[in-house]
């Protein structure tokens, strides 16, 4: 009797075994939306069912909550802003995520020469108040501000995980970093959920995992420089990476005949001018966010030599000048169609 029931049991384990591939049902799409971090970002899964869609997603956005919680310069009471409130002062002990993201940020910034780096805070406010106002910063304030600048001033203990900010005054933006980190830790909620298919957009900032079932990878368009309403002109497709845009097709102000991007030379303090827009592929969008980010500061000449350096790195850069749009592309395959019929294209 129980060698009996014990001999189903094998029989049922090896029927599921042979028939499950069969039985079980190819994985639906389904997406979802929400407002963080001061952009809109989605979710597309592929799954077996709506519920695991549901909860897996709802676990990602929850995740994506709670380190713009910690990370946020806009909200005073983030961990990030209570850090900054003690620079200065003595070392300050952080959370793994902020720890994770402040030394990323660190080897992006040594690798990068400092175009990338998130001690930049306290210029960029003053950038973001001339945008508001329409109105170039002031040359004294911004002085000032530029002396508290650089990321040599960023001491990490991986020990004690202790941050020290050396100058008083000093203000962290990981403006440049945190919705890539964001977008690839939303992917690994997802994948803790068995959900090995998907994309999550933050922005402009996008990681991918597997593609969708019989698709060479995740369609992401690249809108033309010179019309960003339009309908993207150039597409890749991606799994198991991250792919960022940076430039001012979004973010600037005009004074004076003259753009101001939201990205700063952290080296100078000025806001970058004309019109660039820089696509970096990295295997993951930590990488790709803070490196597109630091390709713009760069310029399209010194990028190329940047570029060389890192042979990891997907990069697209183009660059508005007076005899029309100047390009440069590595490592990167550009399709003038998107690849698959099932996903639209992300942008
Ligand atoms: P977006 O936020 O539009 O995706 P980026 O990823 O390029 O663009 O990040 C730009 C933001 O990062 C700015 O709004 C600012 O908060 C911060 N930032 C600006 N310049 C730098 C820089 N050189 N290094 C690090 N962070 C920067
Ligand atoms: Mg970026």
């Amino acid at each position: 009797m129980i060698l009996g029931r014990h001999n189903l049991a094998v029989f049922s384990m090896i029927a599921a075994i042979v028939s499950g591939p069969i039985l079980r049902a190819r994985p639906q799409r389904f997406e979802f939306s929400q407002p963080h971090m001061g952009t809109q970002v989605r979710v597309v899964v592929y799954a077996p069912d709506a519920a695991t869609a549901w909860r897996a997603s709802r676990a990602a956005f929850h995740r994506i909550a709670v380190l713009d919680d910690s990370m946020s310069d806009y909200k005073t009471s983030s961990e990030l802003m209570r850090l900054c409130r003690n620079a200065g002062g003595p070392p300050v002990r952080v959370s793994r995520d902020l720890f994770h993201v402040l030394a990323r940020a660190q080897e992006i910034a040594q690798q990068t020469n400092g175009a990338f780096d998130v001690t930049v805070g306290p210029v960029v406010r003053l950038w973001r108040r001339a945008r508001r106002r329409v109105e170039l910063p002031d040359q004294n304030e911004l002085q000032a501000a530029q002396k508290l600048v650089g990321y040599k001033n960023l001491r990490l203990d991986p020990g004690s995980r202790t941050v020290q900010l050396l100058k008083r005054g000093m203000l962290l933006d990981l403006g440049g970093i945190a919705k890539g980190y964001a977008a690839d830790a939303a992917l690994t909620v997802l994948k803790r959920y068995g959900i090995s298919r998907a994309l999550v957009a933050a922005g402009g900032d996008i990681a991918v995992s597997a593609p969708p079932p019989g698709e060479a990878g995740w369609n992401v368009g690249i809108v033309p420089l010179d019309s960003p309403s339009q309908p993207p002109t150039r597409f890749l497709a991606l799994q198991h990476a991250g792919v960022s845009t940076s430039g001012d097709a979004e973010q600037f102000v005009e004074i004076a005949g003259q753009r101001y991007s939201h990205i700063i030379d952290p080296r100078s303090g000025q806001a970058l001018t004309g019109h660039s827009s820089v696509t970096i592929v990295a295997p993951d969008a930590t990488t790709s966010d803070t490196m597109a980010t630091a390709f713009s500061v760069l310029g399209i000449d010194e990028a190329q030599e940047l570029a060389t350096s890192l042979p990891h790195l997907g990069v697209f850069f183009a660059r508005q000048t007076a005899s029309g749009v100047r390009t440069y592309e590595r490592g990167i395959h550009l399709s003038a169609m998107p690849q698959g019929a099932e996903t639209r294209p992300e942008r």
